[in-house]
């Protein structure tokens, strides 16, 4: 699935993320203590805005593909669009405004 960055899911969804303020450089996922939970509704501490799209501050890690978010998509084929993005992206569902760091649900 190719996610268009609307970043619904770094707000929306409850997920298992890498807990802000270690050493991201040299993260041991053995350590429980590396974790921590992203509940539904709160903007994740790794998300940032960027020219109007969501944008990962840990997507450029080589072990983010191991990560819950990493591992994230839906039935369909890999190289299609993400359906629920789309839908906002073009104004069918509701989206989310990312600003500075934090994201708000649209009315
Ligand atoms: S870790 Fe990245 S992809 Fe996962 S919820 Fe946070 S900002 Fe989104
Ligand atoms: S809803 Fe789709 S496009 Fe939006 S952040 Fe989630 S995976 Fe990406």
């Amino acid at each position: 699935m190719i996610c268009l960055r609307c970043g619904w899911c770094c707000i929306n969804l409850e997920v298992v993320i890498p807990k802000e303020g270690i050493d991201f450089d040299n993260i041991d996922f053995d350590i429980e203590d590396s974790w921590c939970m992203k509940h539904t509704g709160d903007v994740c501490p790794h998300l940032l805005e960027q020219d109007g799209k969501a944008f990962c501050k840990l997507h450029h890690y080589p072990w983010f593909q191991d990560t819950p978010c990493g591992q994230y998509t839906q039935i369909g084929r890999e190289d299609a669009e993400c359906r629920m993005g789309r839908a906002i992206m073009d104004g069918r569902l509701p989206g989310v405004v990312i600003t500075s760091g934090k994201g708000n649900e649209e009315e």
